[in-house]
């Protein structure tokens, strides 16, 4: 019998209206035909297809066989063990809650590059390094529009370490920044690096198991970013601004280490509740079961005790190698995860906590692993 031809069909009923769409983007920038397109109005941040060419819920490029969609999701199907065995040459264990790899703290010893990291400033300094390397042409991150005091972030390309610290730091709204693809290819990029929370960094891995072509080729390096939520835009003016008289103009940082705190461009530093910003969670995070970005080849995160240092976690080869890259260029100083033996527990506590949303309607790994019956 010839093989299912699983094409934006299967990817719209059993993804996107269900809820596993994370708007990761992958699905839009992998479809040859440009009949995807991507909404990220009004929170919702999501795929769609356009009327011509099938209407919304099916594909007429995908009746005649092309699959590259549900090749590129990485919330399709048996994406997990897939993309697992890929990453790492097998399915991860019961008890590897936050996925493959071995923890490590790490801090840029550069003092400008550490000073605008959101934690250590690791990502920033092995961008630089793959970047001034040539081990890649172009990054895939997250700006800031405009003159940056939106704080919407927007997807961006960087090729230089100028263009890496203009755009260092976290901002906790999406950024599907994949969507930035198509213009580091058209400025002649072959090789890239992508920078994301879970849901984007599993993409190469997705697209490179299912041969999706250019674009699994070009991902050739996948940094990702520990991650519980974002939120809606709206947290801007309903919560930080009417609940606290924050305007957007005037923060200067924000991050969240049990509380949300916000920083005001006059050093003032103002902590909010984590629990009054549920409400602005975004619907593509609600049943995301990856906290640890556990299919990027190092993952980067805030939760040590230590504060300035970026908590990594070291998955696959290329990972390792880049690390030890760093280290011995001086680039990178790091410590041993024991150091921390809190923030190692926690990993795993908010990974456990992320894989107990995954639904039961949908395909039984990510449920399984770590995850005891609810
Ligand atoms: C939405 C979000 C939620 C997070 N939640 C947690 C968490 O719960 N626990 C935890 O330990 N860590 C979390 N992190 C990771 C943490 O905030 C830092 O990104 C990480 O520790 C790396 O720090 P750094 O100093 O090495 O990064 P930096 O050197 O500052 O580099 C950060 C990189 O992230 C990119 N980036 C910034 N904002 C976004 C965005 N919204 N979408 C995609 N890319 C972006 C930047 O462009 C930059 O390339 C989260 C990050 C984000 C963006
Ligand atoms: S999860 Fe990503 S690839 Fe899958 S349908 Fe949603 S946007 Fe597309
Ligand atoms: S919780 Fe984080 S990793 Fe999961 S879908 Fe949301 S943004 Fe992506």
């Amino acid at each position: 019998m010839a093989p299912e031809k699983l094409q934006w069909r299967e990817l719209f009923s059993e993804v996107v209206t269900t809820g596993l769409c994370t708007g990761c983007a992958a699905c839009v920038v992998a479809c040859p035909h440009d009949v995807l397109e991507y909404d990220d109005a009004a929170g919702r941040y999501q795929p769609f297809h356009v009327e011509a060419d099938g209407g919304a819920s099916d594909c007429t490029h995908g009746q005649r066989g092309c699959t590259l969609c549900t090749r590129a999701c990485p919330r399709f199907r048996t994406w997990e063990p897939e993309i697992d065995v890929h990453r790492v040459g097998r399915e991860r264990r019961a008890d590897e809650v936050a996925g493959v790899g071995d923890i490590v703290l790490a801090r840029a010893t550069d003092a400008e590059v550490a000073a605008s990291g959101q934690d250590g400033g690791f990502v920033s300094a092995l961008l630089i390094h793959a970047l001034e390397h040539g081990l890649v042409d172009a990054a895939l991150v997250s700006g800031r529009e405009g003159d940056g005091t939106s704080w919407r972030a927007v997807p961006a390309v960087v090729r230089s370490r100028a263009e890496v610290l203009a755009t260092s730091g976290s901002r906790y709204t999406y950024s599907a920044n994949l969507l930035a693809y198509p213009d580091a290819v058209a400025e002649g990029a072959e090789r890239l690096a992508l920078v994301g929370m879970g849901c984007a960094a599993s993409a190469p891995g997705a697209l490179q198991v299912r041969k999706a072509g250019k674009i699994a080729r070009r991902l050739v390096l996948s940094i990702g970013l520990l991650c519980s939520k974002t939120f809606d835009d709206a947290i801007f003016p309903e919560l930080f601004e009417a609940r606290y008289g924050l305007a957007r103009a005037d923060i200067a940082k924000m991050n969240i280490k049990g509380v949300f705190q916000v920083t005001t461009t006059d050093g003032a530093r103002h902590d909010i509740p984590l629990a009054e910003a549920q409400a602005f969670t975004r619907a593509g995070c609600r049943l995301c079961p990856d906290f640890a970005a556990e299919h990027a080849d190092l993952s980067a995160g805030g939760i040590g005790a230590l504060d300035d240092w970026t908590l990594v976690v070291v998955r696959t080869e290329l990972g390792r190698s880049l690390l030890d890259a760093l280290v011995a260029s001086g680039a990178v100083v790091t410590r041993a995860a024991d150091e921390d033996p809190r923030a190692v527990a926690l990993l795993t506590r908010l990974a456990r906590t992320s894989r107990r949303r995954w639904p039961d309607f949908a395909d039984p790994h990510p449920g399984r692993t770590g995850a005891p019956p609810r």
